[in-house]
């Protein structure tokens, strides 16, 4: 046990949750005594709570790209961190577009929000919080924290991105949602993890089958904006990094695809320790 750690809060690519299912894309990072949320897809508050983070203390929060399975629940997190005492100042650094999603969440609650400020004496939520648009190159220095974004490629969404953390000599990286991208071997060089979104190519046909339209939008989409496991691992292997997980699986409810698929699409091209995301899947650094 370190005091440095990831925790993948939601493993699942794509929004959609059915019976049984994981949930969308969250992780918890925990670098140089700072708490890190990096996507905020449905179930994220609820995560943080299992892990034992006081919604309160929320301080720092970080969107890769502009699909509800990765903000969604942004703005519930931060309303529920309120009415559990949060009293201060939270930065959210997001893709440009991301305030306005923060302004309409509040137009949406301000029945609410006036009341409890009212009622229950609270400080304004609309004050507490501050959204950062980012885009490509140095995103933020706070501290000895440094963040990086490296531009992926995730069409048709342009502003998506790779985001690299940095603090008292230890990085974690996080692909975001990508198409394959060499690129980011250089970004992820050395990191002592790499968390990458990943597909298992063999289990596409099956799923497109299921929750296709019938036609071949959905195979189309998922070859040219995501990444199989094996040029997942490829990246690790090129950009040295200590470690491998694996989040945002595509698919995640198949029972005919384990861990042992993907373990085997991962291992001819990656042989460091290696993590299959699972919701709740704590990694030390
Ligand atoms: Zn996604
Ligand atoms: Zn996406």
């Amino acid at each position: 046990m370190t005091d440095d750690f990831v925790v993948l809060l939601g493993t699942k690519g794509g929004p959609a949750i059915r019976t049984g299912s994981t949930n969308p894309t969250s992780s918890l990072l925990c670098l140089g005594g700072r708490r890190i949320v990096v996507d905020c897809g449905l179930g994220v508050t609820r995560g943080l709570v299992n892990d034992g983070v006081a919604l309160k203390d929320l301080s720092l929060i970080f969107i890769t790209h502009l699909h509800s399975d990765h903000y969604l629940e942004l703005g519930p997190l931060l309303h529920t961190a309120w009415t559990a005492g949060l009293k201060s100042a939270v930065t959210v650094y997001g893709p440009a577009g991301l305030d306005r999603y923060w302004a309409g969440f509040l137009a949406s609650m301000a029945d609410d929000i006036d009341l409890r400020i009212a009622d229950e004496g609270r400080p304004d939520l609309r004050g507490l919080v501050t959204v950062l648009p980012y885009s490509e190159g140095p995103v933020a220095r706070i501290g000895t924290l440094s963040v990086e974004a490296c531009r992926n490629v995730h069409p048709p969404l342009v502003d998506t991105f790779a985001l690299r953390f940095t603090d008292g000599g230890k990085s974690v990286v996080f692909s975001g949602d990508t198409a394959y991208l060499p690129a980011l071997a250089e970004f992820a060089k050395g990191a002592d993890l790499l968390v990458h979104e990943a597909m298992l190519e063999a289990a596409l046909p099956a799923l497109v089958a299921r929750v296709g339209n019938g036609d071949d939008r959905l195979m189309t989409h998922l070859k040219r904006s995501h990444t199989g496991a094996a040029d997942a691992a490829r990246i690790a292997a090129a950009a040295g990094v200590g470690a491998l997980a694996l989040h945002h699986l595509v698919p995640s409810d198949d029972p005919e695809f384990t861990a042992a698929h993907w373990q085997a699409a991962v291992e001819p091209h990656w042989s460091g320790p290696f993590h299959l995301g699972r919701d709740g899947l704590r990694i030390d650094l």
